[in-house]
């Protein structure tokens, strides 16, 4: 694979910063790639896992001379680092992002970004429950969709060598407007986590089953929502409280929904309940179909049972 950038700061090195990181070393995309993030742990640890060819505490000094910088940190932190690095970043550099809200972050960074960057927000839509820069791993955005959300500014041919360089760690490339995106990402992801948090959270407080029930028979179906709730609790604080209208709007819709189901279960309508359950039962055929899901019964976890 041949040089994509001379110089790349990636500014937070968790699970997706860390999985970006050893996808740009495994292609050999950039000459120089350097590491910052907040805390002396995490940076210790990035080097000791070899993610970047330097290491660097201040954000501000990291971005300096960088073609292209990553900022993958929680929503809620992206105006703080946007204010840190603007003095210091090149001119003509392309300032990029991961963050699971696009509105916000936009409103958050974008006041700090100097005219002489290109600055194009985006979210590879790829991920998993655990957090921090042991987590990461690569190929994690291969067979994934990556969404950017230009700005009408944007400058054509940084947004193209923005979208070739997630191509090359295996992602499709979607363009869309951010509020577009808050709102999709707020029913396929941060509904899902905010039920999930809730299921796990109600069946933590019933007082009739006790813990170890709960546990013991979990794989009737909570623990698939366990995988959700156990996702980085002050990451999903920031998306809920970065994406909160999309959000609110998705749970409106979703009680009335919960009501019929209810409803129909209240009063025994058996074909309303069937009707629904058939439909869903297709969605999950169109995922496997679109390949960003595998067929095995129980999502694959067979051989996990045999143990
Ligand atoms: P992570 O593994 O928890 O890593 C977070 C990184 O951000 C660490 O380097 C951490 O530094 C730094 N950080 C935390 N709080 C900060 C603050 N207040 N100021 C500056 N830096 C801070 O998180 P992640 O899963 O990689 O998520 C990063 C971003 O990607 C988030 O915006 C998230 O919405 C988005 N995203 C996540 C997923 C997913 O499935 N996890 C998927 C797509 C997009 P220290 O460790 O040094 O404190």
């Amino acid at each position: 694979m041949s040089i994509q950038f001379e110089r790349v700061a990636l500014i937070g090195i968790g699970l997706i910063g860390g999985s970006i990181a050893r996808d740009i070393a495994a292609l050999g995309l950039a000459r120089q790639v350097v590491v910052s993030s907040r805390s002396p742990e995490t940076l210790k640890r990035a080097e000791e896992l070899g993610l970047g060819t330097e290491y660097v505490a201040c954000a501000a000094e990291a971005v300096k001379d960088a073609d292209l910088v990553i900022v993958s940190v929680p929503v809620g932190a992206s105006g703080a680092v946007a204010e840190q690095i603007a003095g210091t970043l090149k001119p003509g550099a392309i300032v990029t992002d991961v963050g699971s809200t696009k509105t916000s972050v936009i409103a958050q960074m974008l006041p700090f970004m100097p005219p002489h960057v290109h600055f194009i927000p985006g979210h590879p839509i790829a991920g998993t429950e655990k957090s921090g820069p042991d987590a990461g791993f690569v190929g994690l955005f291969h067979g994934r969709w990556c969404i950017l959300t230009p700005l009408p500014e944007t400058d054509p041919a940084a947004l193209a060598k923005l979208k070739t360089f997630w191509e090359t760690l295996g992602s499709r490339v979607d363009e869309m407007d951010p509020p577009h995106h808050d709102k999709v990402l707020a029913i396929v992801s941060h509904l899902p986590h905010i039920i999930a948090y809730n299921i796990v959270g109600t069946a933590d407080d019933l007082e009739t089953v006790t813990e170890s029930e709960v546990i013991k028979y979990s794989a009737s179906g909570f623990r698939d929502f366990t995988r959700l709730a156990a996702s980085d609790p002050t990451m999903w604080r920031d998306v809920c409280l970065h994406n909160k209208d999309a959000i609110l709007e998705m749970l409106a819709r979703f009680s009335e929904d919960l009501a019929y189901l209810q409803r129909a279960i209240r009063w025994g309508e058996g074909d309303k309940l069937f009707d629904l359950f058939t439909r869903t039962r297709a969605i999950r055929r169109s995922i496997v179909e679109a390949g960003q899901d595998v067929d095995a019964p129980d999502f694959g976890r067979h051989a996990l049972d045999k143990k």
